[in-house]
């Protein structure tokens, strides 16, 4: 027997309809927010995320899916903002208008250690404003996180947000760290050890508490902004706080791809234990002309779905039942006619369904109540001959015949 590959999952049906869900209040908000949807490709040439994620980042060292074709490497997508930062410059969206909102969901592949929140195929769902570097564009980003977790029915998450600054003052916390901790580097931990060497930035936001006292004792807070990216983190920061969106500031938090800059914030809760992050996200301000395109501001960000649906009571809103009209046919002429009454049920738009298990009259009514059918119609030879079906209420369990020309209307009224 063939098993799912470690660290996929089936989603069944029954976990569909919340996915279902969650996907639906997302379209909705998005549209109020105007974005719209962009669906890139899942596999693009790996050079993409190489150039964009950047050659130290632990996706590209060690969590690529890649695909080698002569002498063509491709990958499977590990997120989405360089695609769709490509597919912006490659199908020439800025010619149209430059400044553009879009949101995608859909699956994202990395080659992780499968753990409880980390698995090797999960899914995004998230959005990418570019075309703009106004503070209040950042505003409005971190605030529709926080309306689309309260539209989730999630309580409980933290939205935390910093300013890397711009290229330059990246470039300047870099040196200040490799100077800070250059003579600590054998008191941090193994994976700091490492982060030292090819991603100083990550050691800011190590959750190892003896990692942790080293950074705090250098006391990291803005001094490596520049005046206007201090200015801009002042003016999203006070957005924030008119808007009365809940944030906290956090001078250590990075994020582990190279093309973030300026804005970056990152969405925890609590239930989710070691794998806290809920979704995350920020500026790339100089990653659309780094990939060949206009030099324009950019700023978005990714939800985890399975995360979310870990924490979201939606799950607990019972969907409301849907009108299933549940057919039954008893004998081969009734199921004959019944063939045309579904159809012509279904053409009317009425949700309806048959037994294909030639189940008696009472399996048929089980079956039609573990479905929660709302109707259930009735033909055997009494109502053949009558030419009548019978419909049976399965709330108030009354039952009556019905002329079977008039029965799509009759339910249509229902
Ligand atoms: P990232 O692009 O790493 O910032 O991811 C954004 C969000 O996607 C995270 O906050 C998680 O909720 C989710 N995520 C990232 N990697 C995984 C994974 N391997 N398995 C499940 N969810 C993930």
């Amino acid at each position: 027997m063939f098993k799912k590959i470690p660290g996929t999952k089936d989603i069944l049906p029954e976990e569909a309809s919340w996915w279902q869900k969650i996907e639906d209040i997302s379209r909705k908000i998005f549209s109020i927010y105007n974005y719209t949807e962009i669906r890139p490709p899942l596999i693009e040439e790996a050079g993409l995320f190489n150039r964009s994620l950047g050659k130290s980042t632990e996706i590209i060292r060690k969590q690529m899916f890649l695909i080698k074709k002569k002498n063509d490497v491709y990958a499977l997508r590990p997120e989405g903002t360089a695609s769709i930062v490509r597919a912006y410059i490659e199908n020439n969206l800025q010619k149209k208008s430059p400044f553009i909102k879009l949101y995608y969901l859909g699956p994202m592949f990395r080659l992780e250690r499968p753990q409880m929140g980390r698995q090797r195929q999960f899914h995004h769902l998230g959005c990418e404003a570019i075309g703009a570097h106004d503070p209040c564009l950042d505003v409005e980003v971190i605030s529709l996180v926080d309306r689309l977790l309260k539209a989730y029915a999630i309580e409980g998450y933290k939205i935390k947000i910093n300013s890397l600054g711009c290229i330059k003052d990246r470039k300047e916390l870099t040196q200040l760290l490799n100077k800070g901790l250059r003579d600590k580097r054998g008191s941090l931990c193994t994976d700091c050890r490492l982060r030292f060497k090819n991603n100083i930035l990550r050691v800011l936001d190590c959750k190892n508490k003896s990692c942790r006292d080293i950074i705090e004792k250098l006391d990291i807070q803005d001094g490596h902004l520049c005046g206007e990216c201090k200015t801009h983190f002042i003016q999203v920061k006070k957005g924030l706080d008119s808007l009365k969106v809940d944030y906290q500031a956090a001078p250590y938090l990075v994020r582990g791809l190279d093309y973030y800059t300026s804005t970056v914030f990152e969405v925890t809760h609590q239930d989710l234990g070691a794998q806290d992050a809920l979704g995350a996200g920020g500026r790339y301000d100089s990653l659309v002309s780094d990939l060949g395109g206009p030099d324009v501001g950019a700023i978005g960000f990714a939800f985890g779905m399975e995360r979310l649906l870990l924490v979201s009571r939606c799950q607990s809103i019972k969907a409301p039942k849907e009108n299933l009209v549940y057919v039954v046919s008893l004998g081969e002429e009734a199921k004959r006619q019944n063939l045309k009454l579904l159809n012509e049920l279904r053409q009317a738009g009425i949700i309806s369904d048959t037994d294909y298990e030639a189940r008696s009259l009472k399996g048929a009514l089980r079956r039609a109540n573990d479905l929660g059918a709302r109707y259930v119609l009735i033909t055997g030879e009494d109502e053949i001959k009558k030419g009548v079906v019978t419909l049976k209420d399965m709330v108030s369990g009354e039952q009556r015949e019905v002329k079977s020309d008039d029965i799509v209307e009759d339910l249509k009224r229902a």
